[in-house]
């Protein structure tokens, strides 16, 4: 049998709309143990902190879940992206 690619672009999309409806934070940490963020862009944009990122990756800290930080920024060392999060407030950094 030869697959439709319109149809298989077409489930794809509908796959991918179905997924985009969880994206809630509450839904999503029900979902998840552990959660992988990246830095810039997600956590802070360049010396400013998004939104409130700390005060969210402490509370899914606080009910359980682990949260691990990467960057594709190869220009900081790891103490420096520890110091940044310090900055904002963040009170549990680990270099793991
Ligand atoms: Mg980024």
């Amino acid at each position: 049998m030869v697959e439709n690619p319109k149809q298989t672009e077409t489930q794809t999309l509908q796959s991918l709309s179905k997924s985009s409806q969880w994206t809630h934070l509450s839904e999503l940490k029900e979902r998840y143990d552990s959660f992988i963020l990246d830095c810039d862009g997600v956590i802070w944009q360049a010396n400013n902190e998004i939104d409130e990122s700390i005060k969210v990756i402490e509370h899914l800290e606080a009910i359980g879940k682990k949260v691990f930080f990467f960057t594709n920024n190869s220009t900081k060392l790891a103490e420096d992206l520890i110091n940044k999060l310090k900055s904002f407030g963040y009170k549990n950094p680990k270099s793991d």
